[in-house]
C-alpha cells in the first residue's frame, strides 16, 4: 500500500491512454488529460484535479520533476483511473437516500433563523423521493419523519434492499469562520491514501472497511453528483474529497456518497438553504446525476 512516483506521460502509456498534454495558455506544469468522454486537468503542486469543470482531490499534490508531471501511484489507481472510466453501471434503480441526523440528533443550527439541519436534510430527501420516483426508480428513504436514526441502522436498512446507491444528505457548518462556503461531496478514503478531512479523527491508512470495495463507483458517483449539484445550484466548488471516519460511509456494501450542499454556518448560504426553491434544485441535481445519459445532457465543457 506505499505506493511510489511516476511519470503520468508514462503511466498513461503503459495503460492505453491519451497521453497527457499541456493545458493550452496555462503553465507548463498544468496537464490534460482525455479519457472516454471526459476532460481532466492535473497540476503540479495542486491538491485538487478538475473533472469536466468539478474539482476532485488527490491524496498528494503531484509534482514536477526532470521535466515531468509525476503522480503518486495510488491517486492514479485511485482517483485518475477512476474519473477516466466513464459512467459506472447500474444494478438496479434502487437507492437509498439519507437524509441526515433527526430527532434528538439535530444536526447543525442555520445561521439565517430558527432551524436545523435535520429539517432541511428531510425535506431535500422527500423531494428527491417524488422526482426519482416520478423518474422510474424505487427510492428507500433511511427516515421520513424527525426521528435520530443510528448509523448503523441506516447502514443495515440499505443492506436489506438491493440498492445500487447510497446517498446521505447534509448541509456543512464552520463554527469558527462564517465566511467559509460552498459545496463538498464525500467517499470514503481508498486504504493508503491519506484523508483530505479527519475532524479529529484518527486517520490509519492501513485501515480497510467494507465500503472499499466499491472505491471506483464511490468515486464515479461521487463526481457526478457532485458536478451536478455544481451546475444546478451555482455553489461554490470545494471539491470531491476523501474522509475515513464517516461511520454511515463505511460499512456500506454498495457505492456510498456524502453530500455537504453548502454552509449553515454561512448567513447568505443558510438564507439559499432556507428557500424551497433551493432545496427543489438540490433534488433536480441529485436526478440529474442519477439518471443515465446524464453527461449527454449537461454537455458544457
Ligand atoms: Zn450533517
Amino acid at each position: 500500500l506505499a505506493g511510489t512516483w511516476i511519470a503520468l506521460a508514462e503511466w498513461a502509456q503503459a495503460n492505453g491512454l491519451a497521453v497527457p498534454v499541456k493545458e493550452p495558455g496555462a503553465t507548463n506544469l498544468s496537464f490534460v488529460m482525455r479519457g472516454w468522454q471526459d476532460r481532466l486537468v492535473i497540476r503540479a503542486g495542486n491538491h485538487a484535479v478538475r473533472w469536466n469543470g468539478a474539482e476532485c482531490w488527490l491524496g498528494y499534490a503531484p509534482r514536477f520533476q526532470a521535466g515531468q508531471l509525476q503522480v503518486h501511484t495510488l491517486d492514479l489507481e485511485k482517483t485518475i483511473r477512476p474519473l477516466l472510466s466513464g459512467p459506472p453501471a447500474l444494478d438496479s434503480k434502487v437507492v437509498v437516500i439519507d437524509p441526515g441526523h433527526g430527532g434528538d440528533n439535530p444536526g447543525t443550527r442555520s445561521a439565517a433563523g430558527p432551524y436545523w439541519e435535520k429539517t432541511f436534510t428531510l425535506d431535500w430527501a422527500l423531494r428527491v423521493r417524488d422526482l426519482l420516483t416520478a423518474a422510474g426508480w424505487q427510492v428507500v428513504l433511511t427516515r421520513t419523519n424527525d426521528v435520530n436514526v443510528s448509523s448503523s441502522n441506516r447502514v443495515a436498512l440499505a443492506d436489506q434492499t438491493q440498492a445500487s446507491l447510497f446517498v446521505s444528505l447534509h448541509f456543512n457548518s464552520a463554527p469558527q469562520n462564517a465566511a467559509e462556503a460552498g459545496l463538498e461531496t464525500y467517499c470514503l478514503t481508498p486504504a493508503g491514501l491519506p484523508s483530505s478531512l479527519t475532524r479529529g479523527f484518527g486517520d490509519d491508512v492501513r485501515r480497510q472497511h467494507r465500503n472499499n470495495g466499491f472505491d471506483d463507483q464511490n468515486l464515479a458517483w461521487a463526481i457526478r453528483l457532485h458536478r451536478a449539484l455544481l451546475q444546478h445550484t451555482g455553489l461554490q466548488d470545494r471539491g470531491v474529497r476523501r474522509a475515513r471516519f464517516m461511520t454511515v460511509l463505511q460499512g456500506q456494501h454498495r457505492p456510498a456518497v456524502l453530500l455537504e450542499a453548502g454552509y449553515l454556518s454561512h448567513p447568505a448560504e443558510a438564507r439559499k438553504i432556507a428557500s424551497p426553491a433551493f432545496r427543489q434544485k438540490l433534488a433536480e441535481a441529485v436526478v440529474h446525476a442519477l439518471e443515465p445519459g446524464y453527461l449527454d445532457v449537461l454537455g458544457s465543457r
